[in-house]
């Protein structure tokens, strides 16, 4: 069965829009770009879409690349002392002579809808209500949809980046699975991702994980985006694999829409912390 991404953020998205349309006064995304990367721009404006069907406001800040850290640092402390800006997003990469994690951990944390700062990743850490990175809260979001528990079950999680396969791995541990992280130095990944009873791969390889390496009626959730002749790939080998488990997430239309819908949710989780809304 497919792990239908795009059906959901669907669901969510307009769950959010009625949500919304009874505020009076409407969440505020605004979105920090340094420089001018061109996959950067193609992500905004899918969250500017994503704003505008839900009714919250969005504000783009485009930053010129060789604008100096200072600079960026006044801006979001401008942009923290006003109640009108619920939520802020600084888009990556950043140019070199900005450190991200500075700047990451200068938005307040209750603005920091992406859940990167290190105020927020310390709450994930001790199981604290925070906001949650959006990747990785929309793969539970998605296992969730389709009653799929994680309780008690052997997780392996390939890849153990910050934005993706960190946070999972505490957020399973969090809901009780029993997790095993695979990264690069990993040795003989094949004899682990054998095992899983539920496999999520985040490691930027297309078709890393291949028909051999997955246990028959597993479940696979596919974070990995690779584009390849102007084609999009996952990091499992969808085709081979799809009649082997009992699960699957396509790439594209698995968790990519789901992390847009994580980040809508996430905007209104900010306005309402700001607001103290329950
Ligand atoms: P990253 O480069 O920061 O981390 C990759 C991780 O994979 C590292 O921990 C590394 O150790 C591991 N890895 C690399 N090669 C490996 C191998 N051969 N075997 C085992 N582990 C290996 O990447 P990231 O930001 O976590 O992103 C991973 C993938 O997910 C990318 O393809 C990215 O485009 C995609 N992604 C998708 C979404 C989405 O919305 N669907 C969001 C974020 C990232």
């Amino acid at each position: 069965m497919i792990l239908d991404g795009k059906r959901l953020k669907e669901k969510i998205l307009n769950d959010l829009k009625e949500k919304v349309s009874s505020l009076n006064e409407k969440p505020t995304l605004c979105v920090i770009q340094i420089g001018n990367d061109e996959a950067s721009n193609i992500y905004i404006n899918q969250k500017r879409k994503m704003c505008e069907f839900i009714g919250y406001n969005f504000i783009h800040e485009k930053l010129d690349e060789d604008v100096s850290q200072d600079y960026v640092l006044g801006l979001i402390d401008r942009l923290n002392n006003d109640s009108k800006i619920t939520s802020i997003l600084i888009q990556m990469p950043v140019p070199s002579s900005i450190d991200p994690k500075t700047i990451q951990n200068r938005v307040k944390k209750e603005k920091d809808v992406d859940g990167l700062n290190d105020y927020n990743v310390i709450d994930l850490l001790n199981n604290r209500d925070s906001l949650i990175p959006c990747t990785a809260n929309g793969v539970l979001e998605l296992l969730n949809e389709y009653n799929i528990d994680v309780e008690g079950k052997h997780v392996v999680m390939v890849g153990r980046s910050s934005l993706v396969g960190m946070p999972l791995f505490h957020l399973l541990e969090n809901k009780n699975a029993t997790v095993t992280l695979c990264h690069s130095k990993t040795k003989d990944l094949k004899s682990i991702t054998k095992t899983a009873e539920i496999l999520i791969v985040a490691t930027g390889n297309k078709h890393l994980i291949t028909e051999d390496m997955v246990k028959e009626g597993s479940v696979i959730v596919d974070v990995g985006i690779n584009k390849v002749d102007g084609k999009l790939y996952g990091d499992v080998d969808f085709d081979n694999i799809k009649d082997k488990v009992s699960y699957i997430s396509p790439v594209p239309g698995g968790v990519g829409p789901m992390t847009i819908a994580s980040l809508a949710k996430n905007i209104l989780k900010a306005y309402e912390i700001q607001k103290d809304i329950d």
